[in-house]
């Protein structure tokens, strides 16, 4: 890996700068000018949810980096983004979490795509807060992707469409979720809808972007 770095440094997505370190996709410059949510809004509207922090709006080169992690195959980006997501957490919610899950994606999705970008999130973000990263939910039936729906039919598309796994042990558990972008929050207040069900004492949700107005 380090003579594959010196070979081929690792470059900023944006300006092609060289950066140093592994597990970065943002030169410093690109880095400060990116969209950060300044004022994290922890009751951001979401249904079963008990707080919510993110780190940008999902916007500009933020936008074009986590398509790139979900479409192109870049599971790297998931450190970067995973560190970033424990710090503004760390700095936002300081009452620890039990373990770290994800919204699960459908199985035939994950393995077209050799992974789920969620997944990858949590483990990374994990490992930053010094916290398990364990699966928690799956995703028990395909949905309509909700982009392009309207609020109640993103609601009504992933009723349901959730389940907790068998053997984990939920009860009095302050659950950490993630999950790539909160649009309008409909997937995580299904997953987490599920989670208290289960028995888990609080779910807070984190994802590393949030579209603005939430
Ligand atoms: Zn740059």
């Amino acid at each position: 890996m380090k003579l594959l770095n010196l070979l081929f440094p690792p470059k900023c997505i944006f300006c092609g700068r060289i950066i140093k370190g592994e597990d970065q996709c943002f030169c410093g410059d690109c880095l400060s000018a990116a969209p950060f949510v300044k004022e994290q809004r922890l009751k951001a509207g979401v249904s079963f949810v008990s707080g919510n922090t993110s780190v940008f709006f999902y916007e500009g080169r933020v936008r074009q980096a986590l398509k790139r992690l979900k479409y192109q195959n870049k599971p790297q980006f998931a450190a970067f983004f995973g560190a970033l997501l424990a710090k503004e957490l760390k700095r936002t919610d300081d009452e620890p979490f039990d373990v770290a899950t994800w919204v699960p994606a459908y199985r035939w999705k994950t393995i077209r795509r050799g992974y789920n970008q969620a997944e990858l999130l949590a483990v990374k973000t994990a490992k930053a807060l010094g916290i398990p990263a364990r699966r928690l939910l799956f995703r028990c039936r395909p949905t309509r992707p909700q982009n392009g729906l309207t609020p109640s039919q993103r609601k009504a598309n992933v009723l349901g469409a959730f389940r907790c796994a068998d053997v984990c042990d939920f009860s009095g558990k302050r659950v950490l979720l993630i999950d790539d972008i909160l649009t309008t929050g409909a997937t995580a207040s299904e997953c987490a809808r599920m989670l208290l069900e289960s028995g888990c004492r609080e779910v807070y949700l984190a994802t590393v972007a949030k579209t603005r107005g939430k």
